[in-house]
């Protein structure tokens, strides 16, 4: 029969059923059959610094080179003695004591730390609080580590902050951590003192580690704006803080980030244990990119450059969010950090129901590539999120150019 002739499918991993990861997914698969027919897409989907002009300091591709005759080994799976203590200083400038070596975890980038953190961490049906919107590799790590990620809502009336009441009406008795992204992707928001002492506040009061995604701490725009590390907001809360070097160091392509663990690690050495089983079994991260490290972190910081008034990343990000709330029925969060805008398309205006068809439309008429606030698992259509990574005239002529298309869909 026609059965029996049926090759076998080879499918993907039921576990990998509720796994998604937009920003690169169908939306990118359109943007490459448009590329492959000969069109030029302006993608401003990912936060990829180098493609649009932006080089690292020069001293850490010296550093790199420089050891790349000695680099030719695996390291020690957590990394090597000089990445790890220049990251364990780095917190200890910041107020954080008694951090040392051992607290601290290199891997290939944030990415690979969140996957192994969540791995050693979450047992089925945990649940894992995650903002609503999120960087998307939050979500989609805890699902498929096994656990249940629970959305916190973050309110774009109040500055895209976190609703503290809402995350602690999230919490059930399976809930075992708290993500907090700061400065968050995709919004910008920076969180005050007052609102990061708050997260963690309820961290404590329910007993939940703290997932602290740091990784754009340096790139922030106003003067009045400042970090506040989670792991600064108490020291009797188990904190893992997640940074590197992709954003502040415009190296994304080297994968080289860290995990420090701060708070009473001796009631989390099991976990610890768990989490160094997971490190061993993956060798170690990319060698020449740890030489990096000590580097970045203990040299000139040329970020600074680039967040005050007249560098890349403070004008691109100020042209972009004027530019959009210029366009009828759009509103976006002025960001205060980080590298996008996630503005807002009033539904009344806008009648959207698939925002990522909408994303795909936009891209066939624009030849511009921006990614679906839902995407980011925003509960609604109703958002999508630009990269502020292009100078200021491909910047301009993008969102003109998104203006154009929005004009031809006013209801
Ligand atoms: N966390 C957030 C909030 C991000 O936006 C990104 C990248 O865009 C990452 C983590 C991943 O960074 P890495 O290049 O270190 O893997």
């Amino acid at each position: 029969t026609c059965e029996d002739d049926a090759v076998r499918q080879i499918r993907q991993s039921r576990k990998l059923h509720d796994v998604r990861y937009d920003v690169r997914g169908p939306i990118l698969v359109e943007a490459q059959r448009l590329e492959a027919e000969g069109h030029r897409i302006l993608k401003l989907n990912i936060g990829n610094p180098a493609p649009f002009g932006f080089e690292a300091p020069e001293a850490i591709l010296a550093d790199m080179h420089h050891h790349l005759h000695e680099a030719q080994g695996y390291s020690d799976s957590r990394g090597i003695y000089p990445a790890r203590t220049a990251v364990a200083q780095y917190y200890q400038q910041q107020g954080l004591r008694d951090a040392v070596v051992d607290d601290v975890f290199i891997g290939n980038g944030v990415s690979e730390l969140i996957s192994m953190v969540l791995q050693a961490f979450v047992d089925d049906g945990n649940e894992i609080l995650v903002p609503a919107p999120d960087y998307p590799l939050w979500t989609g790590a805890v699902t498929l580590s096994g656990g249940v990620p629970v959305h916190y809502e973050c309110d774009e009336a109040d500055g895209w902050n976190p609703d503290l009441a809402d995350v602690e009406a999230k919490i059930t008795e399976h809930t075992q951590a708290l993500v907090i992204i700061n400065p968050n992707n995709p919004t910008g928001a920076v969180y005050s003192k007052e609102v990061v002492e708050g997260l963690v506040d309820i961290a404590r009061r329910h007993e939940l580690v703290v997932f602290s995604d740091e990784i754009y701490e340096k790139i922030l725009f106003e003067d009045a704006v400042h970090h506040h590390a989670a792991l600064a907001a108490g020291d009797d809360v188990l904190c893992l803080t997640f940074s590197g070097l992709s954003k502040a160091y415009r190296v994304c392509g080297y994968r080289a980030g860290w995990v420090l663990i701060s708070g009473p690690q001796e009631v989390a050495t099991d976990f610890i244990e768990g989490l160094t089983l997971i490190a061993n079994m993956r060798m170690c991260a990319n060698v020449p990119a740890q030489h990096a490290i000590q580097t970045a972190l203990g040299g000139y910081q040329s970020i600074e450059e680039l967040i005050v008034p007249g560098g890349r990343f403070y004008e691109q990000s100020m042209l972009a969010d004027r530019m959009l709330n210029e366009i009828p029925g759009v509103t976006s969060v002025r960001p205060r950090g980080a590298l996008y805008c996630f503005p807002r398309l009033d539904p009344e205006v806008y009648p959207i129901e698939d925002d990522e068809a909408f994303v795909i439309e936009l891209l066939r008429a624009k030849k511009i590539l921006v990614t679906h606030g839902t995407g980011f698992n925003w509960v609604r259509p109703d958002h999508f999120r630009l990269v502020t990574l292009p100078d200021v005239a491909v910047l301009e002529e993008a969102i003109g150019r998104i203006g154009d298309f929005l004009a031809g869909r006013r209801s």
